[in-house]
């Protein structure tokens, strides 16, 4: 099994440095695909209301018999934006988890033309210190969101969950977030697997290292204090993304790494992209 190290969130929560994503694991096969993940080190799973898979990761959790070990992440919808409706959309987040807590929960996406991002922080607020809710924080949002909503609420979010990967490192953003206290955590770390996982010098670096591209691109996230969350259904490839503790990528293969730099992947630009 291997160790995944933690850092330390603002609000004082030990958050590992490495997580699982589990869009689209689902069913059977999505339970024994994180019940596998959870034996081989996994720590922190990261879910959502859209992903329609709570029910399979509370029954991963109830399995592997270590709930107190985990964190588990779930975020709320779009349709569920303002004060009363997360709080009624956290509950039914928590029913179909079977869990008695959230341990991180995160706004999904800040739909800015809605603008109800501020009252919907609010309520998680307000789960928090009610015991339903471990770290609130949030995902998609841009530096302006953020200083707003830090402004409004008094509250620093715990976690910004945000498109990055070689191809689109957020340097500008993530120095934000260093700057206030705010853990960068990155989605699709892989690309998705395109063509990143095949870029000729990902192959010189592994190579250098005994590694694969994959770990090389894993602990590029790892060495910019970023959380990757990769997602896999194989065992064996979860074994692979999860060891990347054991070795060091020099100030110039991060450079390298972040020299592919061309943009977002997927047209997700938190500003004009919604999602309900
Ligand atoms: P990803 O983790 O970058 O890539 C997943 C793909 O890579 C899968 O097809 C997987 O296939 C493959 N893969 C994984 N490990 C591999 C390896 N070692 N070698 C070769 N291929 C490998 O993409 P993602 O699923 O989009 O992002 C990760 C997680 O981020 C999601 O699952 C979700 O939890 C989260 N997310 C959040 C948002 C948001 O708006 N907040 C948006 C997108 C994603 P196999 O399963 O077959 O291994």
């Amino acid at each position: 099994m291997i160790s995944i190290p933690p850092v330390t969130l603002n609000d004082g929560t030990a958050f590992p440095q490495l997580g699982l994503g589990t869009y689209n694991l689902r069913g059977e096969d999505g339970v024994a695909a994180m019940v596998a993940a959870i034996e081989g080190g996994y720590r922190l799973l990261d879910s959502a209301v859209n992903y329609e898979n709570e029910s399979e990761v509370g029954e991963a959790v109830r399995a592997s018999g270590i709930r107190d070990e985990l964190l588990v992440t779930t975020k709320v919808p779009g349709r569920d934006h303002g004060y009363d409706e997360t709080i009624a959309s956290a509950r039914g987040s928590l029913e179909r988890l079977g869990l008695e807590r959230i341990d991180l929960y995160l706004i999904h996406w800040p739909n800015p033309s809605v603008d109800r991002y501020v009252d919907t922080f609010r309520a998680m607020v307000d789960l928090q210190k009610d015991g339903l809710v471990g770290s609130v924080g949030v995902s998609n949002f841009t530096e302006p969101m953020l200083a707003r909503v830090i402004d409004e609420t008094g509250v620093v979010p715990a976690v910004n969950q945000v498109e990055l990967h070689p191809y689109f490192p957020q340097a500008a953003l993530r120095a934000f977030h260093t700057s206030q206290g705010i853990r960068t955590e990155s989605w699709s770390p892989l690309a998705r697997r395109s063509e990143l996982l095949a870029e000729p010098v990902l192959a010189d670096i592994a190579g250098a290292h005994g590694v694969t591209p994959t770990q090389v691109v894993l602990r590029w996230h790892v060495q910019l204090s970023s959380t990757p969350i990769p997602k896999s259904a194989d065992p064996a490839r979860q074994r692979e993304n999860a060891d990347v503790f054991g070795f060091t990528l020099a100030d110039d293969e991060v450079a390298a790494l972040s020299a592919l730099e061309r943009g977002r992947l997927w047209d997700g630009d938190p500003d004009t992209h919604e999602e309900m």
